[in-house]
C-alpha cells in the first residue's frame, strides 16, 4: 500500500507533545481561505515552478510537490528521531492536508509506529466520513482537532465545507475518552468574536479528555505559496491579529478554566 506525502519534518514542537516528526499528507477536501499548506490540497504529486537562487541570479525551476511512499518508508524516516521522542515524550504526528483523506494508509502507518512504541497523533479538520474517522481515531494515541467556527454558513463560506460532519465526529463515541487538543485558528473577519468563543467553549466542554486548547493566530507567511501554485490568495489585505486580540481570546478560554497554548 502506498500513500502520498509532501513532507516529513523532524523536530517539530508545534504538533503535539514533546519533539515530534510531522508527516504531511497530501489531499484535503476543504479550502480554508487562510490555509498555510495549499500545496497539500491536491492528492496527487504535481509540478510547481519555484524561484531558486544560483549565484546572484534568481531562476525559475520546476519542482515536484509530493511523492508516493509506503508505510514502511514513513516508519524508517520517523525512526531517525526516536531518541528525541524518548527524551521529550514526543512521537509522530500525521498532518497535512487532511490525513483522513488517506485513512487506510494512515492506519497502517499508525500500526507500524505503535509496533515500535512510538506515540502517535493525527492533526485533523474532522471533515471525514464517520467510519474512516472512527477507524483511525480508535488506534491513535492523541487527536489534534481543528475547531474553526460554530456557525454553519460562515464555516461553509470560509472553509468550503459543512460544519455538521465535523461536529458529529468531534462528539462521536470514539472520541469519548481520547486525549484531544482542540486547535482554533484565529482569523480576523471570520471567527474572532467573544460570542463565537462562547459557543466554542460550550462544544469543547463536552470533551472528557481535553488536554488543552491551542490558539493559532493567522499569519500570512504562506502567501507566496499561492503565487507559486497559481491559486488565488483570498486573504489578500487581511491583517494578522494583534497581541491585544489574541489576549482577548486567550483570556476568554483561560477564564473558562481551559488549559491553553498560543501557537501550538
Ligand atoms: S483543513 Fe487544513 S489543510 Fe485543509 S484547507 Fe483547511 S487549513 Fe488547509
Amino acid at each position: 500500500m502506498n500513500g502520498y506525502v509532501f513532507d516529513i519534518r523532524h523536530f517539530s514542537v508545534h504538533d503535539g507533545p514533546g519533539i515530534r516528526t510531522a508527516v504531511f499528507l497530501k489531499g484535503c477536501s476543504l479550502r480554508c481561505r487562510w490555509c498555510h499548506n495549499p500545496e497539500s490540497h491536491d492528492m496527487l504529486p504535481h509540478e510547481t515552478i519555484v524561484e531558486k537562487r544560483v549565484g546572484d541570479k534568481l531562476i525559475m525551476m520546476p519542482e515536484i510537490t509530493g511523492k508516493s511512499v509506503t508505510p514502511a518508508e514513513v516508519l524508517d524516516e520517523v525512526l531517525k528521531s526516536r531518541v528525541f521522542f524518548e527524551e521529550s515524550g514526543g512521537g509522530a504526528t500525521f498532518t497535512g492536508g487532511e490525513p483522513l483523506m488517506q485513512p487506510s494508509f494512515v492506519l497502517e502507518c499508525i500500526r507500524l509506529m505503535k509496533g515500535n512504541n512510538i506515540h502517535t497523533a493525527i492533526d485533523t479538520s474532522g471533515f471525514a466520513g464517520s467510519e474512516d474517522f472512527a477507524s483511525v481515531v480508535k488506534e491513535t494515541d492523541m487527536i489534534l482537532f481543528d475547531l474553526k467556527h460554530t456557525d454553519a454558513d460562515l464555516h461553509q463560506e470560509f472553509t468550503g465545507g459543512p460544519l455538521e460532519p465535523i461536529l458529529r465526529n468531534l462528539r462521536s463515541e470514539v472520541m469519548s475518552d481520547k486525549p484531544v487538543i482542540i486547535r482554533i485558528p484565529l482569523v480576523p473577519g471570520f471567527n474572532m468574536a467573544v460570542k463565537v468563543y462562547a459557543k466554542m467553549a460550550e462544544i469543547i466542554s463536552g470533551l472528557n479528555n481535553l488536554i488543552r486548547i491551542d490558539l493559532l493566530p493567522y499569519h500570512h507567511y504562506a502567501a507566496h505559496k499561492y503565487t507559486r501554485l497559481g491559486i488565488e490568495f483570498k486573504m489578500e489585505g487581511v491583517r494578522e491579529p494583534d497581541s491585544r486580540e489574541v489576549s482577548t481570546a486567550a483570556d476568554f478560554f483561560r477564564n473558562k478554566g481551559f488549559e491553553l497554548s498560543i501557537g501550538g
